[in-house]
């Protein structure tokens, strides 16, 4: 790479990004740390800011939660001060309240029926307003700036006999997107939001039984699939198994994230019964149907637009090959401790094979635009080895307004298909031609009938009323900061 083309802008930071990742595990002959430590690591793709786990021993929780990555968080002391047959886990990345030691995940909360840890993946809308409500009903303070400190009180503080009318108290009350795992001294309690916006799944393992954001982490620890949990669903599971409940005001409406299908889920896990995977070839194939063109070689972004890359390849009959290789060995680029290492660092993640590009009509895949930094260097750094021709297609349509549920997506004025008309980001991004996925397209790629996913970023229609331009640190009032 020559250095005149300045850094290249590592691929995830032009992506939107994801709440995080939760597992828990009711195992009741063995020690369930390390099945939560593995279980994270096939979750860490969801958030990579902190990480946790708090196990029970039946007796008390037991908890380590800091900054950093799983690798960087446990060590062999730090699991075996996590005894007990029940706990849960949790990687992040923050949404709602700050990147803080504070935040991490999962969090205590004290109530009536003793103490709980809850991980959580989403985003709760409503959270100012409970955390003023709590405070006058239940005399609540907080102490952290998280939408999750606000759940995990709710659900220690609410009334109810056992914890599905805890559950269902606390549904009818958090407005938004919230799969949790919430561990009690002798119990693993998992809810999945009465819109399905963030994935969760059951799994068995050793006689006992686990739950996750995505089957890949139950894959990664030798659990068989069971199923995924349906809307509004809780399930307790303890000594006697696994008993469900559904929330009566659980909507008909599936409004699973689609975004999970396109971006955040790991390609090896399975959303709505299909390996996403192959969901992705066909968002690939898809819009290769709607904007056809010729060209010698079909390119994809690594690693995350591959798939959509090997369907765009197969619905156009034009060879699919590998053009540029990604570093997986540099680290996250903010972690480096100056600029120039810094820029060093992004420059080395992506490096066009000019052999194999020189002379060549590329047809580029990306599977979304954000603020379109990394697609402007890729197509700077593809022409710079050499390509006749580069024609971008997106697998998604243009992203249009931001997210409310978890997903930290940039704000309205960084989102460029906001701002500019798809023929001027084609000019800005100097590709020869561009083209979106339209929303049926994905609709039918994701085979799903209009409105059984959230499509809210790219059409503007959310599932349910947002307040556009929320703030994700609208709680941070640095509180031992
Ligand atoms: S607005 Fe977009 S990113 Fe957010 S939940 Fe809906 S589809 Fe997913």
């Amino acid at each position: 790479m020559i250095d005149t083309q300045g850094p290249i802008i590592p691929k995830s930071d032009d992506k939107p990004h994801e709440a995080c990742g939760i597992i828990g595990a009711y195992l009741p002959d063995e020690s369930v740390v390390r099945t939560a430590f593995f279980g994270l690591f096939a979750l860490q793709h969801r958030g990579q800011e902190s990480a946790g786990i708090a196990t029970s021993d039946g007796d008390r929780i037991h908890l380590k939660a800091q900054m950093g990555l799983v690798s960087q968080v446990f060590r062999e002391e730090t699991l075996a001060a996590l005894p007990g047959h029940v706990g849960i886990g949790h990687t992040r990345y923050s949404t709602m309240g700050g990147s803080k030691d504070y935040n991490a995940q999962p969090l205590l909360a004290d109530g009536q029926r003793g103490s709980i840890a809850v991980g959580h993946n989403g985003n709760v809308i409503n959270a100012r307003e409970l955390r003023i409500e709590m405070a006058e009903e239940f005399g609540s303070s907080f102490e952290k700036t998280s939408d999750t400190e606000v759940i995990a009180e709710l659900f220690a503080k609410a009334p109810g006999a056992d914890w599905f009318e805890v559950s269902a108290y606390a549904m009818r009350r958090l407005k938004g997107a919230y799969s949790l795992t919430i561990l009690t001294k002798d119990k693993l309690v998992a809810v999945r939001d009465p819109l399905g916006i963030r994935p969760l799944c059951l799994g068995t393992l050793n006689g006992g039984w686990v739950v996750a954001s995505e089957t890949a982490a139950l894959d990664n620890i030798g659990a068989d699939f069971v199923r995924e949990l349906e809307n509004g669903e809780t399930l307790i599971i303890d000594e006697n198994g696994v008993e469900s409940r559904i929330w009566s005001g659980a909507r008909d409406t599936h409004a699973m994230c689609v975004f999970e299908q396109i971006y955040f889920a790991r390609p090896d896990s399975l959303l709505n019964g299909e390996l996403a995977y192959e969901t992705r070839q066909r968002l690939g194939a898809e819009v290769y149907r709607e904007h056809p063109v010729d060209a010698d070689i079909v390119v994809g972004i690594p690693d995350s637009s591959t798939p959509h890359a090997v369907g765009v390849a197969a619905a156009a009959k034009i060879p699919y090959t590998e053009a540029i290789i990604r570093n997986r060995y540099v680290g996250r680029t903010f972690i480096q401790p100056d600029q120039r290492s810094r820029a060093q660092g992004v420059q080395a993640k992506f490096n066009p094979m000019r052999g194999v590009i020189e002379g060549k009509r590329l047809l580029v895949v990306d599977d979304s635009i954000v603020r379109s930094t990394t697609i402007t260097r890729v197509v700077k750094m593809l022409r710079w080895a050499g390509a006749k021709e580069v024609h971008v297609r997106v697998a998604s349509p243009p992203i249009k307004s931001t997210c409310h549920f978890g997903v930290d997506m940039a704000t309205m004025g960084e989102l460029i298909a906001a701002n500019k008309t798809i023929e001027e980001i084609a000019e800005f991004i100097d590709a020869d031609s561009l083209a979106y996925l339209s929303v049926q397209g994905l609709l039918r790629a994701v085979r799903a009938p209009e409105n059984a996913y959230c499509t809210g970023c790219f059409t503007g229609d959310y599932p349910i009323p947002v307040q556009l331009e929320m703030n994700k640190m609208g709680f941070e009032v640095a509180p031992a900061d």
